[in-house]
């Protein structure tokens, strides 16, 4: 996917940069005073606002809506930053783009349904506007990928991902469970997708914004974006996560900026030292894994010849206690050794079930 450049259409200047601004456009005064303390940290690249907000409830505050356009865009020219905002369809796209929003994005309730994508995309045909687009509410990293697909086959270019996390099935400590391994992939797929965490979504809560913006910055992440509220407590919405900028400029400062690469040759031989070991070691693993597997099959074809069922829930028990006190012996986390054993478990009883059907085949 052909892309441009972040830093061509976001001031880049700022590590990390910051995308900050409330939840909801609420009042001229409150976009004003907000964006105001916002621009006087120095720290922030582009001010959001919501206009139109998805709530799961009829009822709630939806949005100033159109009225509040303005109020972004006096604080952008104001202090001389793009300003961002949600659009869910097309009349807002037309809206927005009348009144000068720099740049728009895509909310996760939107990214989810292809139809609501292609209009938006296909209202964009010919503009040349920034998009950002946020992870569905699902951990489905196709919807992900085929949103932005549909805004690049509209001709934009200007694209970045928004990592906002996805709706929990167990309960966490999150709002949305962060799911890195998505976010990764995404960049996997798309390559140099500029991708920008949102800590407040994920986290819910604004004690944990923190801790989970310093994870996207070491997961190299590009930028991140925060909610922001002259007074959070009174917010209309989503008051519990977010911060005033006075805590938003001590949440930056205390972020540890790491490069993701930086040119010393000295470090850059350690590093590829230790990587060839770990390559050595990984391909070790797998060449490991599949004797283990040939044991499983021998297995297999020796259970089926005897008429006996596949899982012995004893030995499986087994073999759980017995590996994950070997792994805490050797300092390893005892889930993280359960849940590769159990990876590999049912991997091999995938493989005894293929063996025991084959025989069914063979007799029918
Ligand atoms: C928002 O950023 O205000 C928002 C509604 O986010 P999301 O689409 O991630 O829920
Ligand atoms: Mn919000």
């Amino acid at each position: 996917m052909e892309l441009t450049p972040l830093e061509n259409w976001l001031p880049t200047n700022n590590k990390p940069l910051l995308i900050a601004g409330p939840c909801s456009a609420e009042t001229e005064e409150q976009v004003r005073e907000t964006t105001d303390q916002l621009a006087a940290t120095g720290k922030v690249s582009a001010f959001r606002a919501g206009i139109w907000k998805p709530r799961t409830r009829p009822g709630a505050f939806e949005g100033i809506g159109e009225e509040g356009l303005p109020w972004l865009i006096a604080a952008g020219k104001k202090h001389n930053l793009p300003v961002t905002a949600e659009v869910a369809n097309t009349q807002h796209v037309d809206i927005a783009l009348k009144a000068g929003v720099d740049v728009l994005w895509v909310g996760a309730r939107t990214t989810v349904n292809p139809f609501s994508v292609q209009e938006i995309a296909d209202a964009l045909k010919g503009v040349d506007i920034p998009v950002m687009v946020k992870n569905p509410v699902n951990p489905d990293i196709g919807l992900w990928v085929g949103a932005l697909e549909r805004f690049h086959r509209s001709g934009i270019t200007k694209l970045a991902a928004i990592h906002r996390g996805f709706s929990p099935i167990e309960k966490t400590p999150f709002r949305n469970a962060p799911m890195w391994r998505i976010a990764i992939d995404l960049k996997r797929k798309i390559p140099g997708i500029p991708m920008i965490c949102d800590p407040s979504h994920i986290a819910g809560d604004r004690t944990l914004i923190s801790a989970i913006s310093q994870r996207a910055l070491d997961l190299d992440m590009q930028g991140l974006m925060i909610e922001t509220h002259r007074d959070p407590d009174n917010a209309w919405t989503d008051a519990k996560q977010q911060v005033t900028p006075a805590a938003l400029e001590m949440i930056v400062d205390s972020l540890v900026i790491r490069e993701s690469q930086i040119s010393d040759p000295a470090f850059e031989n350690v590093l590829e030292q230790l990587r060839q070991d770990i390559d050595l070691i990984d391909e070790r693993i797998i060449q490991i894994l599949a004797e283990r597997m040939k044991l499983v099959e021998q297995i297999g074809n020796y259970k089926r010849d005897n008429g006996v069922t596949i899982l012995q829930v004893q030995r499986w028990d087994e073999i759980l206690s017995k590996r994950t006190q070997l792994g805490t012996a050797l300092n390893l986390k005892k889930e993280f050794v359960k849940k590769m054993l159990e990876l590999v478990h049912s991997e091999s009883i995938r493989k005894q079930n293929e063996i025991m059907n084959a025989k069914t085949e063979v007799t029918k």
